[in-house]
């Protein structure tokens, strides 16, 4: 029987409980979806306060070799990173480290959820973010250490930069090529996907050489590499043009118009802070982080993990929503060409939303629903599985 070994990592806060409740979820989808021929075969790594309990290190080093020699595909649930002071992301460490330079969240909306928005299911968005690259680097220096003097010492020197010597400095690296595999990401998925649009959302009227440049990179790379496919919008002819267009938009506006005209954008790709507020604010549109799944892809691993976080103060409460973890076990399982399995999942959700009985983030957005916890939400999922 074809077998797929799934690595995961349980996370944080309410990830071991998400994790828990999602697994079988997935693992039911492939049963229903092949009538039993195939099946998903789960490894546990560890990382995280979990990990760090059990060996001393957030992220051990047996994690990383599994990842590195031995994954294709891993299952990860949200990971605790401190604000302010102590260790760096162990999120951001795993995607950088991996290299998992394309971020994708795609949002969509569930029929019967009461959301901020008049008309809803008019989002049917995917993000595509930037995610090696831009502040997220991790290069900076508190005010007054010795690399932030010494670096605005050296500016003032070298570049005649004036900069407060009491700042805080924190470096935004842009490349042309980290740029530019992430557009042709999003390029190829949309014309995969026959999706009509791909918008470059970026602020480069304010800075010019990393998000301006982004933004030139990506037109260039659509016009060198997929120049029969695409046209960019303002040499588009006419409406009913069938190329694929390349839109462009500065990341504020980018915000009022997926508020406001959400229909007229279809795939997003941007850097990597544009895209984690973009992700975010998108998946409020449609009812919360509660179904917002996402994927870090690179080359040869991609990590599947929710758009949300580790939600500490309900940890150990059984009430999180585990669906944003089921779709992106889904989202997995389209990576792996397993469609029919990540259909009967998307299926699945759709019937047991409907019919009422929902984790509580749902509930308050939902007429005449029912409360249930985290498992029993999840449980509920797979027997509406068909
Ligand atoms: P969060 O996503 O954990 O929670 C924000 C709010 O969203 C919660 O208060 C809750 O109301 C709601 N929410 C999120 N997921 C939900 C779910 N599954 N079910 C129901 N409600 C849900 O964001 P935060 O509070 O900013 O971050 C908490 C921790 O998570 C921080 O340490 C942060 O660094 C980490 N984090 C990790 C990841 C990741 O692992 N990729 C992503 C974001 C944040």
């Amino acid at each position: 029987m074809p077998s797929q070994t799934v690595y995961y990592i349980e996370g944080d806060g309410i990830g071991p409980e998400v994790s828990a409740a999602a697994r079988p979820v997935l693992d039911e989808a492939v049963r229903v979806a092949y009538s039993g021929d195939r099946e998903l075969e789960w490894r546990e790594l560890l990382a995280g306060e979990k990990a760090y309990s059990e060996t001393g290190a957030y992220l051990p080093e047996e994690t990383l070799n599994k990842l590195r020699h031995e994954a294709d595909v891993a299952l990860k649930g949200p990971l605790t990173t401190p604000v302010g002071a102590g260790f760096r992301s162990l999120n951001v460490a795993l995607r950088q480290i991996f290299d998992l330079y394309a971020c994708i969240r795609p949002v969509r909306y569930f029929q019967g959820i009461q959301t901020p928005v008049k008309r809803p299911e008019d989002v049917d968005i995917v993000v595509f973010r930037e995610n090696t690259e831009d502040v997220y680097a991790g290069i900076e220096w508190a005010a007054g250490s010795p690399e932030a003097r010494g670096l605005i010492e050296f500016m003032r020197e070298r570049y005649q930069t004036e900069v407060d010597p009491e700042s805080a400095i924190g470096i935004k690296p842009i490349t042309e090529a980290g740029s530019k595999r992430l557009v042709r990401r999003a390029i190829r998925f949309a014309l995969q996907q026959k999706r009509p649009s791909v918008t470059l959302m970026h602020k480069g009227n304010i800075m010019k050489f990393t998000e301006g440049a982004f933004c030139s990179w990506g037109f260039e790379l659509a016009r060198e590499e997929f120049g029969d496919s695409c046209v960019s919008e303002d040499k588009a002819r006419d409406k009913d043009e069938d190329r694929l267009l390349i839109k462009d938009r500065i990341a504020d506006n980018m915000f009022q118009q997926v508020l406001t005209r959400p229909s007229e954008y279809s795939v997003l790709a941007t850097t990597n802070l544009n895209g984690d507020y973009i992700s975010d604010a998108l998946a409020a549109q449609v009812g919360g982080l509660g179904l917002a799944p996402g994927a870090n892809v690179g080359d040869d691993l991609a990590v599947f993990e929710a758009t949300h976080g580790s939600v500490p103060k309900r940890a150990g409460t059984d009430s999180a929503n585990p669906s944003s973890l089921i779709l992106s076990g889904a989202l997995m399982l389209e990576h792996l060409g397993w469609h029919e399995a990540s259909t009967a999942i998307h299926r699945a959700l759709e019937r047991t939303i409907h019919k009422g009985r929902v984790t509580y983030d749902l509930a308050r957005l939902m007429d005449n629903s029912e409360t249930v916890g985290c498992r029993e939400f999840a449980e509920l999922i797979a027997e509406n599985m068909e």
